[in-house]
């Protein structure tokens, strides 16, 4: 049964896969700093399993993280650990250096020494899986996407601190050795994502009434991937990505903001009709972009397609069609996640 340390697993992708790779019979330690975006309620269906285990901490714990890879001598640590919305780093950007800049590096310093310590075969078999964004890329124009060959051009803090992030994890595998992997991955959308980001954010202040305010014009175009397939790429490189690779994670599925709006409208017009018979699109209220507002990004995953065989499984419309079926059958968990007091609610829906 191998282990891994997964961190972050109690926030929107972390959970997802935490839950997952427990069902496909892997033992997993999850450090998470539960924020305002950790939720422990995500994750209550393995709690109590003996496959399971929780610990409330920092990844920038140099202590605690020692003590987790010698204690449990994980096969892999895979870190999603973050701060991860760009509104919020626009706010208060000393946050995500902290945690996606110095956390990163105490973790990799913490692996690096583990993993010197191990014996040939655990050095053979230890992997260092880093979780990043398309975002370090910067903004495209109309054409191209981006490879893994693509220059880094971050534009908020939030892309910044991950460029960052990334840069050391290439730094530990070529100065010391370290068996690293790192996914650059489109936007997400999924079950349990918090309700900050475009999508869970629009089903919600729909379904509340509230006007769905959209950053500019909405034709910023972002591609989307179906939580589950991101996870289904990630274990794919853990099982045969090249140490010191980066893998580009994108779901072919490029849409405006303002069609991934309008989509969530139509779909909830259909479920849930508004009392006074109006269609939930008359809530859109274009409002003052956001600064910095990337205009596109677009992933071209051909090398994890060629290289490692994976595709992504489900399609936006069915995937979107299956989250809207999610939120709608889960506002215990929204409300839930919503009571922790620590969120502020964005106003703007850029993703
Ligand atoms: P999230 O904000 O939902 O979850 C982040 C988790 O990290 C939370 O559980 C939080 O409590 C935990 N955390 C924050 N700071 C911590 C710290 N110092 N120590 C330990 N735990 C801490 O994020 P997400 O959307 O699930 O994203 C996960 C990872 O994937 C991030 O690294 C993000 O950059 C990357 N990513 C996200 C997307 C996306 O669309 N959501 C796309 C590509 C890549």
């Amino acid at each position: 049964m191998p282990t891994w340390l997964v961190t972050g697993g109690a926030g929107f992708i972390g959970a997802n896969f935490v839950l997952d790779a427990i069902a496909r019979g892997v033992r997993v330690v999850n450090l998470d700093a539960l924020t305002y975006a950790g939720n422990r309620a995500s994750l209550v269906s393995v709690e109590g399993n003996s496959a399971y285990r929780f610990v409330h901490g920092d990844i920038g714990d140099a202590a605690l993280g020692a003590q987790l890879l010698s204690e449990h001598r994980p096969d892999a640590v895979v870190n999603f650990a973050a701060e991860s919305h760009v509104d919020r780093s626009i706010d208060g950007p000393a946050a995500f250096v902290r945690t996606n800049v110095m956390g990163t590096l105490n973790l990799l310093e913490r692996c690096r020494d583990h993993w010197a310590g191990l014996d040939e075969a655990g050095r053979e078999g230890f992997r260092f899986l880093h979780v990043s964004t398309d975002e370090v890329y910067g903004s495209l124009g109309a054409e191209g996407r981006f490879s893994e060959q693509s220059n880094y051009a971050p534009n908020s803090p939030y892309a910044a601190s991950k460029a960052a992030s990334d840069h050391l994890v290439r730094a530990f595998h070529h100065t010391w050795g370290l068996p690293v992997l790192t996914t650059n991955c489109s936007n997400n959308y999924g079950p349990l994502q918090f309700p900050e980001k475009l999508i869970p954010l629009v089903i919600a202040r729909a379904l509340a009434g509230e006007s769905l305010p959209v950053y500019g014009d909405g034709r910023q175009v972002r591609d989307w991937l179906f939580v589950a397939d991101h996870c289904a790429a990630i274990r794919r490189v853990l099982e045969a990505g090249q140490v010191g690779e980066t893998y580009n994670v994108g779901g072919d599925a490029e849409r405006e903001n303002l069609a991934v709006v309008t989509t969530l409208c139509r779909l909830l017009d259909a479920r849930r009709p508004r009392a006074d018979g109006s269609a939930h699109e008359t809530l859109i209220r274009f409002v003052a972009d956001r600064p910095g507002h990337d205009r596109r990004y677009a992933i071209d995953a051909g090398k994890l397609r060629r290289e490692l065989d994976w595709v992504p499984a489900v399609g936006f419309e069915q995937g979107v069609a299956s989250t809207v079926d999610w939120y709608l059958d889960n506002q215990a968990w929204v409300r839930g996640v919503l009571e922790t007091g620590q969120h502020t609610r964005r106003i703007g829906t850029g993703a």
